[in-house]
């Protein structure tokens, strides 16, 4: 099945926001890098999961009605072994929701020059727009962010990059390595191509993007689809 069956599946069924597992699957079909991931239900299928995907792993509590994953404990980093992924499946699994509970078990990305934030939203005149800023209190306290109407060039790309005030801290700032320049570019391009394709794409938001000197990563995703019209 493409990706547009699947999504044209998805808002049939009346169901218009895509899990982070399901937004990270669809992210990695169009050939942009995430974690190794997989969806467990039982205590025992976590274990095998995580000692197959091998030491340290990252486990997240999927539930439809999760959305900001962290304020309700839902994300449990670095997990060492066994005793870990036991005690954090019963942490997750103790968390209310009224949804079907599932656990992403997911590589520990290593640790990035800094986090980004890449995303899409759908402006109401212009249609799809690009998001990019750099993760943490730059885009939430400063709005340090760009923007592009879809579809972009990738000279386009290069400026939203080069634009942000943040933008030192991609450069070799302090003595840190640079970043992967065109991979940013390569990501802000094929989310652009990918959602000028994809007309019921309402809202991408893939935050945080890790970026290393060499590569880049996706390690968590929210996809939002257009309201299917009542007929
Ligand atoms: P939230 O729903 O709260 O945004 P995230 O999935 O973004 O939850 O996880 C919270 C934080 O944990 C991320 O900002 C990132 O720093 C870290 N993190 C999440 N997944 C991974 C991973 N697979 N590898 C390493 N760090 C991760
Ligand atoms: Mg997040």
């Amino acid at each position: 099945m493409s990706i547009s069956d699947i999504l044209d599946q998805k808002s049939k069924a009346g169901e218009n926001v895509l899990t982070e597992f399901e937004s990270k699957k669809l992210l990695k079909e169009i050939g942009i890098p995430i974690p190794a991931q997989k969806l467990t239900k039982t205590k025992e299928e976590t274990i095998g999961a995580a000692e197959e995907m091998g030491f340290p792993v990252v486990m997240k509590l999927m539930a439809e009605d999760i959305v900001h994953k962290s304020d309700t404990g839902a994300v449990k980093l670095n997990l060492k072994d066994k005793n870990d992924v036991e005690a954090a499946y019963d942490e997750l699994m103790s968390i209310p929701s009224e949804s079907e509970k599932q656990i992403s078990v997911q590589e520990m990305a290593k640790e990035p020059i800094t986090e980004l934030i890449i995303g899409m939203t759908t402006d109401p005149q212009f249609g799809p727009a690009l998001m990019f800023g750099i993760g943490g209190i730059l885009v939430e306290l400063l709005e340090d962010v760009s923007f592009r109407i879809a579809p972009i060039t990738e000279y386009d790309a290069k400026e939203m990059i080069r634009e942000i005030k943040g933008f030192p801290l991609l450069d070799g700032f302090r003595g840190k390595p640079k970043a992967d320049l065109n991979a940013i570019v390569d990501i802000l391009m094929k989310i652009s191509e990918f959602v000028i394709e994809n007309e019921n794409i309402y809202e991408m938001d893939l935050n945080p993007v890790f970026i290393y000197d060499d590569g880049i990563m996706c390690v968590d995703a929210r996809i939002i689809l257009k309201k299917q019209q009542e007929e």
